[in-house]
């Protein structure tokens, strides 16, 4: 306990340091110094030294990737990318990997990056546009919003190369309504706080500086929602508030939705997980095993999916044995936007029944979490009609060790042969992974987007 107090204060301390850091740049200049500070301060941007900025040097590709993936927090631990020349050792190959698997950037070419060539205003639109859900045009967007200004000649620059300092100052204002050229923001959700002491930030990120607190059931308004955390306004207080600790004033689940609802489906990759594996039978009774089930209705959840333009990526489509702690780092790995676990219970013969897990302690997506949950468990509730054992918390390392919403779906009991003998049925697994599939895309309606044409 001591301990762990000791560590907050040192944190708190670093916490302090980071806007005097970003103050010591000794060569911004003024025009951008306020929105190099503000995301210096959100650990989204550093120096090329601690005094320098480099602010005048030509903003190359590896480098929006870094900025903008630290700024929607997606994983940049490096690795291996789908580029030749993008290798493990380039401090941008986490971001850029996880930006293109989510449709923010691609690449140059079918195997090529092009890490160190410059950015153009065209591309910087097109990138902000896709990372912050823009809809319609992207230049048009950026200019209705106070992002960015035409250029003297009228037009937009779409060709002109782009300096580190002009693309921060983008990026600040893209974040934070407050740095735009004109106040763009709509608050337009009503929500309400669910904790007491809830720091409003500048930014959103606990690196970003409180500018007030407020209190449970607190009536604020939402415009944006960033990383997890929703720009909101709080009676004359702008700024970010988590949103695990916002709830909508209806009481219903889903956090506001992004400035513009109508992002691309094509950007949300999809993990399927079926559990088990190889030399993991799972559960096995009624002359069925969990690991054939589970992988059965993966792959017809995933043939369904395919059809669509979601991207869905399988932690296995064969019979092998995959370690719990790699079907997380894989679906991280793949820039996953969701992760659906599917399995089935076992316990005596006469238990039964439908029931779908998430994990509610703290990290950034247990709303969502459970949202997912509930959405994919009232449609497999209406597929089987087996007895509904709810929506809940549960401690699994698939759905804790995840950095996305997560949910595990328990089927039936394989060890119940009313249960197991829809499992052994063609035509309920049919009816079972259209449930599924379903279930997600209700989800993804709840959170804004438009997927009516592709229910089933
Ligand atoms: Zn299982």
């Amino acid at each position: 306990m001591t301990f762990v107090l000791a560590l907050c204060i040192v944190l708190s301390l670093f916490g302090y340091q980071s806007p005097v850091q970003a103050a010591g740049f000794t060569d911004v200049p003024s025009r951008a110094s306020k929105e190099v500070n503000y995301l210096a301060e959100g650990k989204v941007i550093y120096g090329v030294t601690s005094t320098s900025f480099s602010p005048n040097e030509t903003l190359t590709r590896a480098q929006v990737a870094v900025f903008v993936g630290r700024t929607l927090q997606v994983n940049g631990e490096q690795r291996e990318t789908r580029f030749s020349d993008l290798g493990k050792g380039n401090s941008a190959s986490g971001f850029v990997e996880s930006l293109v698997a989510k449709g923010i950037m691609s690449g140059t070419g079918e195997k090529t990056f092009s890490p160190s060539k410059a950015v153009t205003r065209g591309e910087m639109a097109v990138i902000l546009s896709k990372a912050f859900n823009y809809s319609g045009n992207a230049e048009q967007a950026l200019l209705s919003l106070g992002i960015a200004s035409g250029m003297e000649d009228g037009t937009f620059g779409t060709n002109k190369t782009i300096t580190r300092a002009d693309f921060a100052v983008f990026l600040a204002r893209a974040v934070n309504p407050s740095y735009r050229l004109k106040q763009s923001a709509s608050f337009n959700t009503k929500l309400v706080s669910t904790t007491n002491n809830l720091n409003i930030r500048t930014g959103p990120s606990t690196s970003y500086t409180s500018v007030g607190k407020i209190s449970a059931n607190t009536a604020v308004t939402g415009a944006h929602t960033i990383a997890g955390w929703t720009y909101v306004k709080a009676g004359t207080t702008t700024g970010f508030i988590y949103n695990s600790y916002l709830k909508s004033s209806t009481g219903a689940v889903p956090s506001p939705p992004a400035e513009s609802a109508d992002s691309s489906l094509s950007g949300q990759t999809i993990i399927l997980d079926p559990g088990h594996g190889g030399t993991d039978p799972g559960a096995v009774g009624n002359g069925l095993k969990e690991k054939d089930v589970v992988l059965k209705m993966g792959l017809q959840v995933n043939n369904l999916l395919k059809k669509t333009p979601f991207n869905v990526k399988m932690t296995r489509s064969t019979d092998v044995f995959i370690k719990l702690g790699d079907r997380s780092t894989f679906a991280k790995n793949q820039g996953g936007d969701i992760f659906v676990s599917i399995h089935a219970n076992a316990a005596s013969a006469s238990a039964t029944g439908t029931e779908t897990y998430y994990y509610s302690a703290a990290n950034p997506h247990v709303a969502d979490s459970k949202l997912l949950g509930e959405k994919i468990q009232a449609r497999m509730l209406d597929a089987w009609d087996l007895r509904d054992r709810g929506t809940k918390s549960g401690n699994f390392s698939v759905l804790r060790e995840n950095t996305m919403p997560a949910a595990l779906l328990e089927l039936g009991f394989i060890s119940n042969a009313g249960d197991a003998a829809k499992m052994a049925s063609d035509a309920q697994m049919n009816k079972m992974s259209i449930a599924i599939y379903n279930g997600i895309l209700d989800y993804y309606k709840a959170k804004g987007y438009n997927v009516n044409q592709y229910y089933k």
